[in-house]
């Protein structure tokens, strides 16, 4: 297998693909990273999502500073990865995040196997009370990496795993 960078071009590309989009969002609080997995959907610099209050949430109003990764898994050798940085806005029921909220709604319309919280209805237009309406948001995307796997063409790859676990569990000072 081959581990390659992805370029910028092809990080591009694998995000726009991501209209319904899953991936695991990472937060942090204080010392203490927190990874969940959600649903989003990726409109130009931004993936958008709605979640009811929680721990989430909470952590991200304390620090805005996220990360999400997405993945695209075929099989243990042909797989791509791409790391997103970014910053959590909220997008609250006020007449400011109008336009935001509406791109936000016509998003998620278009996806009829959108994720929803529990048993809760999707009331993006009611005005909010905290627990019962979800909460809706966005992560400007600032910085993306992406890697990717491909089968190796090299005779030599194929070689039996244990040649390079043997490798990597020598014991230092063993001869090669
Ligand atoms: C396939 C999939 C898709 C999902 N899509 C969405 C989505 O689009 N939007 C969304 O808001 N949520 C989604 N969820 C649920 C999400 O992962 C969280 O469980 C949920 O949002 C609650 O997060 P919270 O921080 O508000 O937790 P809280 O309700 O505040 O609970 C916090 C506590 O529960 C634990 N906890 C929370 N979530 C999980 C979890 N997934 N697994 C194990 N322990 C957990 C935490 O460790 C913490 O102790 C999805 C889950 C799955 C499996």
């Amino acid at each position: 297998m081959l581990i390659e960078e992805m370029t910028p071009e092809d990080c591009r590309a694998m995000l726009r693909q991501q209209r319904q989009g899953f991936g695991r969002l990472a937060c942090c609080f204080e010392d203490q990273p927190y990874v969940i997995p959600i649903h989003f959907c990726i409109d130009g610099e931004y993936a958008y999502s709605f979640s009811m209050a929680g721990q989430k949430v909470d952590w991200m109003r304390h620090n805005p500073r996220v990360c999400l990764e997405i993945d695209d898994i075929r099989s243990r050798d042909d797989w791509r990865s791409l790391v997103a940085f970014g910053l959590f806005e909220e997008l609250p029921n006020t007449p400011a995040f109008r336009f935001e909220r509406m791109r936000a709604l016509e998003l998620f319309q278009a996806n009829a196997m959108w994720w929803q919280p529990g048993s809760i209805a999707l009331e993006i237009d009611t005005h909010d009370s905290r627990g019962t309406v979800p909460i809706v948001y966005r992560i400007a995307i600032e910085r993306l990496t992406g890697h990717r796997a491909l089968p190796s063409i090299d005779a030599s790859s194929s070689a039996p795993a244990g040649n390079w676990l043997g490798r990597l569990f020598r014991p230092s000072g063993a001869r090669p």
